[in-house]
């Protein structure tokens, strides 16, 4: 496929770029000086910030491509319905990683047994958002008005404690994300299936598995 990738200078978007090059994909790199010019690609990947990333996926879909997006922290609900009326598709997932993502499953599935539940999310100092974007995923799927700790460090990359307590037990759910390529998989996995997703806002890798 033919891939606009905006992000690429970026710490998560030049290690899944370099998967997806790998992979065999034409990717054009665009970064944060360059016109989001996606027009001519099969598909656009976002891996930004949250100010920029509404901005390129607009772009995107008024050039006629569909987007895959990683960068967390803004609402995609609007964009969403932009890409419904182009019958374009728009994929957003707040975490690419599968591990991650089996984590929120199990998350969902320990909460029909425990009482309370609480989430810790560590991430590096970089990251411009809090809570995450998988966090609150995870508190929603949860229910309850789940708390969550952020933590923002360096030597962190992306980490996800949920902890549920009942009477005399606790049960942990921990996923550590050490490298970043980690995330490819999950984006790999969204190009090659969205041309098959509905057109519109399809959010959250777990529709995908
Ligand atoms: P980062 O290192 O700061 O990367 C963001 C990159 O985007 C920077 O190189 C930045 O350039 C560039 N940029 C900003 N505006 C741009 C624009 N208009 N066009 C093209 N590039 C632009 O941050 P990161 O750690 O890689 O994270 C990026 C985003 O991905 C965050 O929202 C993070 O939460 C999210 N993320 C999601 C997942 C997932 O699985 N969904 C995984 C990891 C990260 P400058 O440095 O010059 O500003």
């Amino acid at each position: 496929m033919k891939i606009a990738f905006f992000g690429a200078a970026g710490k998560t978007g030049a290690a899944v770029a370099a998967r997806v090059l790998a992979a065999g994909h034409d990717v054009r790199l665009i970064e944060i000086d360059d016109a989001p010019d996606a027009s001519g690609c099969d598909a656009a990947v976002d891996f930004t910030t949250p100010d920029a990333a509404p901005k390129n996926v607009r772009a995107a879909l008024e050039q006629g491509v569909s987007c895959v997006v990683g960068t967390t922290g803004w609402d995609p609900a609007e964009l969403g319905a932009l890409a419904a009326e182009k019958g374009l598709r728009l994929f957003v997932a707040p975490n690419f990683s599968i591990g991650a993502v089996l984590m929120m499953r199990f998350a969902r599935e320990a909460a029909e047994h425990f009482p309370r539940a609480e989430i810790i999310e560590l991430h590096n100092e970089a990251k411009k958002d809090a809570p995450s974007g998988t966090a609150k995923a995870t508190a929603e799927l949860i229910g309850g008005g789940t708390v969550i700790h952020s933590v923002r460090l360096p030597g962190l990359v992306a980490h996800q404690e949920v902890i549920f307590g009942g009477e005399g037990q606790l049960l942990t759910l921990r996923h550590d994300t050490t490298g970043r390529e980690s995330f490819a998989d999950g984006v790999l996995l969204a190009l090659t299936k969205l041309d098959s997703l509905p057109p519109g806002l399809t959010f959250g890798l777990d529709a995908l598995l």
